[in-house]
């Protein structure tokens, strides 16, 4: 199978990850992902959800948007209740943040993570973790370094990327045209020490086997090895 775009099955699309994108913001990302873009922020509120009251704790938490013309047909913009894929989304985002959250170091306060999606071309939950992590690994530096925390909050790294099957051949990284024919279609969240934090995957044109499953997982780990990777450089302050 020869993808549309000239991709071998198990390669990225072209991934840029531009920092310090919108000035208020403690941390900011514009993730560039093929032709998926999402605008990720990392913002921090002093205060805490009931259930953390008291526990010495911080939380995190995430939102997830897509602006109007991030699509072919327009999106209408969400007012006050987020749609059910959004919601979905942001939950996701959260979930996988928390993962390496250090809420000990982070005290009782909460991290607002927004993620907004600019043009979506397929995988822009898993460019919205990406960026995310990279906005919030930004944030925490600024908190240390205006002592507003101590430590770093953020205690490890987190990537996360799609793999799925497309015409019987699992690939990694779907745009949007294989991703709206995927016989099979997976989110795959990791972390830096090469565990899993969640895995969604769905048959759905077809179920999938257990060696299927293996080579997809296969191929979202070492995908998400690289996302890893330029995470760092992108910390690091390397030209992408
Ligand atoms: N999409 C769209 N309109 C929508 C939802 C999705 O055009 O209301 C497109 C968009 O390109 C998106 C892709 O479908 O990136 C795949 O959507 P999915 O829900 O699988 O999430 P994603 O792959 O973006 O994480």
């Amino acid at each position: 199978m020869v993808r549309n775009d000239g991709r071998k099955e198990y390669e990225l699309r072209p991934i840029r990850m531009q920092t310090g994108f919108a000035g208020n913001a403690d941390g900011s990302v514009l993730i560039e992902w093929g032709r998926t873009r999402v605008l990720c922020t990392a913002m921090l509120e002093e205060r805490v959800p009931p259930f953390r009251a008291g526990t010495g704790q911080g939380w995190l938490t995430a939102e997830y948007a897509m602006l109007p013309a991030s699509t072919p047909v327009r999106k209408s913009r969400e007012r006050a209740v987020p749609d059910g894929r959004s919601t979905e989304i942001r939950r996701l985002v959260g979930r996988a943040l928390r993962a390496v959250m250090d809420f000990d170091a982070l005290g009782e306060r909460t991290v607002w993570i927004d993620c907004d999606v600019i043009e979506a071309d397929g995988g822009t939950r898993t460019a919205s973790v990406t960026g995310a992590y990279v906005a919030l690994c930004l944030a925490a530096r600024s908190w240390q370094e205006k002592g507003i925390v101590t430590a770093n909050p953020v205690a490890g790294a987190v990537g996360a990327v799609s793999v799925g099957i497309v015409d019987d051949t699992p690939v990694l990284d779907l745009h949007y045209e294989e991703d709206s024919r995927a016989q099979v279609d997976m989110n795959v969240v990791m972390t830096g020490d090469d565990r899993f934090v969640e895995v969604q995957g769905t048959g759905e044109q077809r179920p999938y086997t257990p060696d299927e499953l293996t080579c997809l997982l296969a191929l979202a780990r070492d995908g998400i090895a690289r996302i890893i990777a330029m995470e760092r450089a992108a910390l690091a302050g390397d030209p992408q």
